[in-house]
C-alpha cells in the first residue's frame, strides 16, 4: 500500500486554535499553528478508538458469514463515524463457536487491509460472567461458565495473540488465579456482568483487573443500596470504567457521578449491536434473542423492556450525546473516545502528538452540539471523505 506525505487544517479539539498537522508513511511529522484563521466549526482531533463493538450496519460479528469479507464493511462504516480503531466483541456462546468466530475474525483481517488496520484486538465478554437474570443480561444462560484458562490459551492461539480484553466476573471461585494469568500474558481484564461481593471486587483488582465493563449496566434493575458491586467498583482508583452514553444506558445524573469519581479514567464505547443503524421494529438475534428497537434508538429485551441488549448507536454518538447534554467539554468527550481508550489499551501508543501514528478526524461542529464526521485518516490515509 503507499504512503503519502499529507497534511490538514483544523480547529484542535483540544483547545480551538488553527492548526496544521503534516504526517509521512503514516507518522504525525509536525503539528503547527496556522496563521489565517479557519471556520470555527471544522474541529480537528485523534480518531475514535472503540474497545467494544459486536457488529454495526446490519453486519454482526457473533455470527458465522459464508464470506467473511461481508464483515470488512465494518470498519469502512465505523470509518464514515471517525472510528478508526475498534475491538470486535464475542460475547458469551459455545466455546466451539467462539473458536469459529474467531477464525472468522482473523481470516477477515488476512484478507482485507482495512479491517487489519482498524482492528488492533479481540474483545471476549463472556462466558465467564455471572449466571443471575439481570447482571446476565442478554447473554445466553447455558453456555456461562466458570473461568477456564485452557479454554482461553487455545483461543488466544487461534485468535494469533489478537484477544486483548476479556470481560468477566469475579464471583467465581477460580477468578483470582485466572485474572493473574490474564494479565500475566497480555491481556486487560475487566469486570462486567457481574454479581461480585466488594470482596471478591478487591480481590480482582488485587490480582490486576483494571476496568469495568459498562459501569452500570449488565445489573439488576433494583439493588441493594450497599453494599453493591456499584459502589465497590466505583471505590476502587485502579479500575477506569467504560460507559454507554446513548440516553438509555445510563441516566445523565449517573453519567455526572462516575466522572467525578473515575475522572480521566472513564471512558466511553458504543457495545454497538448489528441493529445500530437499523430501522425500529422487532428482530430476532442470532445471540440475545428476541429484541425490539425503539424508533427513538432504545435496544431491549422483547420480553422485559427494563432490560437492554446492547445498544445501536456509535462512539460518535457518544461524543455528541456527552457534549450537547454539557456532560462534559468537547475536549473532553473527545478524549473519553479517543485518547483514554487507547492509552488503556495500548500504553506505548500516543495519539495526536508528533511522531505517532496519523489517525486523525476532521469534524464540523453543529449548531446543537452534534459532530458530522467529514474527513478520516487512519494511518496517514484517508479512508473516508464526506
Ligand atoms: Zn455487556
Amino acid at each position: 500500500m503507499g504512503f503519502f506525505s499529507m497534511n490538514i487544517q483544523g480547529n484542535s479539539y483540544q483547545d480551538g486554535s488553527a492548526i496544521e498537522i503534516s504526517f509521512y508513511e503514516g507518522i504525525i511529522d509536525s503539528i503547527a499553528p496556522v496563521q489565517t484563521p479557519l471556520g470555527q466549526d471544522l474541529i480537528l482531533g485523534p480518531g475514535f478508538t472503540d474497545i467494544q463493538v459486536n457488529g454495526y450496519g446490519g453486519i454482526d460479528y457473533n455470527e458465522i458469514h459464508s464470506d467473511p469479507i461481508k464483515l470488512a464493511e465494518i470498519s469502512r462504516l465505523l470509518y464514515k463515524e471517525g472510528v478508526t480503531t475498534h475491538f470486535p466483541t464475542l460475547i458469551t456462546n459455545d466455546p466451539e463457536q467462539i473458536s469459529r468466530l474467531i477464525l472468522q475474525l482473523v481470516s477477515l483481517r488476512k484478507s482485507d487491509e482495512f479491517s487489519r488496520m482498524s482492528i488492533e484486538g479481540l474483545h471476549i465478554e463472556g462466558p465467564f460472567i455471572s449466571p443471575m437474570d439481570g447482571p446476565r443480561g442478554a447473554h445466553p444462560k447455558k453456555f456461562v461458565c466458570a473461568p477456564d484458562w485452557s479454554l482461553v490459551q487455545k483461543w488466544q492461539l487461534e485468535a494469533k495473540g489478537l484477544i486483548k480484553i476479556i470481560t468477566l466476573s469475579p464471583e467465581w471461585e477460580n477468578a483470582v488465579p485466572f485474572i493473574e494469568r490474564c494479565v500475566e500474558h497480555g491481556i486487560l481484564v475487566s469486570i462486567g456482568h457481574t454479581n461480585a461481593t466488594h470482596q471478591q471486587i478487591l480481590d480482582a483488582v488485587k490480582a490486576g483487573a483494571s476496568l469495568s465493563t459498562h459501569l452500570g449496566n449488565g445489573a439488576h434493575p433494583i439493588l441493594a443500596r450497599h453494599p453493591n458491586y456499584i459502589w465497590s467498583q466505583l471505590s476502587q482508583n485502579e479500575l477506569s470504567a467504560s460507559i454507554i452514553a446513548d440516553g438509555f444506558h445510563l441516566p445523565e445524573e449517573v453519567i455526572q457521578v462516575f466522572k467525578q469519581v473515575k475522572k480521566e479514567n472513564l471512558m466511553l464505547v458504543s457495545d454497538s449491536v448489528s441493529l445500530s443503524g437499523m430501522p425500529a421494529g422487532d428482530y430476532s438475534l442470532h445471540i440475545g434473542g428476541e429484541v425490539t428497537l425503539t424508533p427513538a434508538g432504545k435496544l431491549h429485551l422483547k420480553s422485559n423492556p427494563s432490560i437492554l441488549a446492547g445498544s445501536a448507536s456509535n462512539i460518535r454518538s457518544g461524543v455528541s450525546f456527552l457534549i450537547k447534554n454539557k456532560l462534559a467539554s468537547l475536549s473532553e468527550a473527545w478524549d473519553m473516545a479517543s485518547v483514554r481508550p487507547e492509552r488503556l489499551v495500548n500504553p506505548g501508543h500516543r495519539l495526536f502528538k508528533e511522531g505517532s501514528i496519523a489517525d486523525l478526524i476532521l469534524c464540523k461542529k453543529l449548531e446543537d452540539g452534534d459532530l458530522e464526521v467529514l474527513k478520516t485518516i487512519k494511518h496517514g490515509r484517508e479512508v473516508f471523505s464526506a
